[in-house]
């Protein structure tokens, strides 16, 4: 048993960007040569996540609207005292900052309208996530 871990860069292109990165994900799995164990996605930032969804551009609509109703944005944050996001932050929570994934065959064992999704929370930014590979 062992891990390979890659690391995908990402560029968000706005505030809020939910990125499809499950082709990358795939890509990182064949990379690492392995056929059965576990993938690991990993968000190393708190305004940013990644969980598993459908991409339907209606769906990811109604994502972005949800978060900015359980989160609003102009409440009086302790945060945004010292740094004007503190609403990124706690969306960040209700996102999680990994995902696992079966790997079988060589590929991530998503189901058929699983898709992995970066959440950006605070862009637009440079951002990466962390691929690893458990075989
Ligand atoms: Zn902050």
């Amino acid at each position: 048993m062992g891990t390979r871990w890659q690391t995908i860069a990402l560029t968000s292109k706005k505030k809020t960007d939910l990125l499809d990165i499950t082709e990358a994900v795939s890509g990182a799995c064949q990379k690492a040569g392995a056929t059965e164990g576990l993938v690991v996605v990993y968000c190393p930032h708190t305004t940013a996540g990644v969980l598993i969804q459908e991409a339907e551009p209606g769906l990811l609509r109604d994502l972005e609207g949800w978060l900015s109703r359980v989160v609003p944005p102009d409440e009086a944050y302790h945060h945004n005292r010292i740094d004007d996001n503190a609403a990124s932050h706690l969306r960040a929570v209700l996102s999680g900052a990994s995902v696992v994934v079966p790997l079988r065959g060589g590929r991530p064992a998503l189901g058929t309208w699983q898709r992995v999704l970066f959440v950006e929370l605070d862009g637009p930014r440079e951002r990466g996530v962390h691929v690893g590979v458990i075989a």
